[in-house]
């Protein structure tokens, strides 16, 4: 699905959503048990290490080490000192949801039936029942994705990143993507070949969202939810790599970073970009119409 969150803090990614509405009205009728304790790996890039195979990869652990290794040493983006819980079990991170994210035990349990891994009161919270059907390569993007929440946060000093989802989700998932490629286990042409394909339907079918339509998380979980999953974050995706394009990595860093001296998103963008979401909307409207020819 998209995120759910109750503080603007935490973010969950994972593609089923379509399940969501049976599981809300079945949720009010069942209990959460008690939490078990999770395995805890915490997080924290490991000195001495200059490269990391990622074909190599095959547990929890090195996942996060490896993305670790990436984002910190390659793409200059910080990863705070967040925990890693690994929950075997749905209702266990269900339960998990209830505490970290301040989600409703029906929602928690509605969430914890698609929802592969969350960012939460500083940690990143891994459903492995969730993940179990996906491969390595799949189960690294969704880590990426989530830990890249972990960095944005990291870059605005904790202030919460309520407005501009289409670029918090856009950039998380851009980003998955650049690690997982400089880990050797996804093609980054393939991949955006793929983005490209799933977003030109959407584009036929209904038209893009606008960006400014996709704002708070509100109205990011609801086109997510009505418009589907290539309406959201393989759209954010091009999106994203547009505004890096258009004005630079460095400027978007500085734009999540503007966050420690404004809470106004407004503001920031203007700061960080040089120019309105309206003009940038045009810009991207042009990129567009000739990117998805
Ligand atoms: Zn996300």
């Amino acid at each position: 699905m998209g995120c759910a969150t109750a503080d603007g803090a935490g973010r969950c990614r994972g593609q089923a959503v379509s399940r969501l509405l049976a599981l809300l009205a079945l949720g009010a009728l069942l209990h959460l048990p008690c939490a078990a304790a999770p395995r805890e790996v915490p997080l924290a890039a490991k000195p001495g290490v200059d490269s990391v195979d990622g074909r190599a990869i095959a547990d929890f652990p090195a996942a996060a080490d490896a993305v670790i290794f990436v984002l910190t040493r390659k793409l200059q983006l910080p990863m705070p000192s967040f925990t890693m819980e690994l929950y075997a079990d749905r209702a266990e991170f269900a339960a998990a949801l209830v505490t970290h994210m301040k989600l409703k035990p029906e929602m928690a349990t509605a969430t914890a039936a698609f929802a592969k891994a969350a960012v939460a009161n500083k940690r990143v919270l891994v459903n492995e029942p969730a993940m179990a059907a996906d491969g390595w390569p799949d189960r690294l993007v969704t880590m990426a994705h989530e830990m890249v929440h972990g960095s944005q946060l990291e870059l605005s000093g904790h202030r919460p990143l309520g407005r501009h989802q289409w670029l918090v989700e856009g950039f998380a998932e851009w980003i998955a993507f650049q690690v997982t490629h400089e880990l050797g286990v996804v093609d980054l042409a393939a991949a955006r070949a793929d983005m490209l394909a799933r977003v030109r339907p959407v584009r036929n079918d209904g038209g893009l969202v606008a960006l400014a339509r996709m704002d708070s998380l509100d109205q990011w979980l609801k086109v997510r939810q009505e418009r589907g999953f290539n309406a959201t974050y393989p759209f954010a995706y091009l999106v994203t790599e547009f505004l890096v394009e258009r004005h630079s990595y460095a400027k978007v860093l500085a734009y999540f970073r503007s966050y420690r001296e404004s809470r106004d998103a407004v503001v920031n963008f203007r700061a960080a970009f040089g120019e309105d979401l309206a003009d940038f909307q045009k810009a991207l409207d042009a990129h567009l119409a000739v990117l998805l020819r």
